[in-house]
């Protein structure tokens, strides 16, 4: 696993670097923003250990360019800032954890350890199957570039299928996770919502995403039906 540490404070940056490395983690350390936003652009790293104050480039900007190129590094804020707007702001621009100073290297680690246990597709903002996109932050879908207005049930079985991709989720399933513990209706409640899906996702377009698994459920693919 290899760590980038963007850290302006040699002090602190030398004891966090070492103590992960004596964790067996490899770790490159960056003592500035941009120095931190040109290695973090071209080295694949698994998880970013971010200052936010840092000369330069400041922390959340690192982390909004990072995102916005879409790479698959796990983000651990750790900085002095202990408003909760700052939490807000930061964790808005995509990171997946935020630690603030003083902190306990003890618990550093499992957090570090906690992030790199993730799949990677869980950190990014964007779901994309075919030409079918969707933000998770903005809660925006386009399809070929186009937006397509869903209520917040089409958007959230949308999203669970997307999520899915290839993968046959049954109605039990789709409830389970679309709707909550309220819910008392009937699971054909499933097909209508897939059906306001097809009408506004699939229909203006040749290629069909939802794909209907007799006797099982539904599939959200961009395969060719064998
Ligand atoms: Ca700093």
């Amino acid at each position: 696993m290899r760590l980038l540490l963007v850290e302006d404070e040699r002090k602190v940056a030398d004891f966090i670097a070492r103590g992960l490395r004596a964790e067996r983690f490899a770790v490159d350390v960056a003592v500035d923003g941009l120095s931190g936003w040109e290695m973090a652009a071209n080295v694949d790293y698994d998880l970013i250990i971010l200052d936010l104050m840092l000369p330069g480039l400041s922390g959340t900007e690192l982390l909004r360019r990072l995102r916005r190129r879409g790479g698959n590094a796990a983000v651990l804020v750790l900085t002095a800032r202990d408003a909760t707007s700052d939490k807000i702001e930061n964790f808005e621009a995509g990171a997946d954890d935020y630690l603030t100073k003083p902190f306990a290297f003890a618990e550093l680690v499992v957090r570090v350890k906690a992030l790199l246990r993730r799949p990677p597709a869980s950190r990014s903002h964007t779901l994309r199957v075919a030409d079918l996109e969707m933000d998770r932050l903005t809660q925006q879908v386009r399809r070929a570039g186009k937006r397509i207005d869903l209520t917040a049930k089409e958007y959230a079985l949308l999203e669970y299928l997307a999520a899915h991709p290839g993968r046959v989720l049954t109605r039990t399933m789709i409830i389970e996770h679309v709707w909550d513990e309220s819910f008392e209706g009937l699971t054909n409640i499933v097909d209508v919502y897939v059906r306001h899906l097809r009408t506004k996702v699939d229909e203006p377009h040749e290629r069909k995403l939802i794909r209907t698994v007799r006797g099982a459920g539904y599939c959200l693919t961009d395969e060719e039906p064998a």
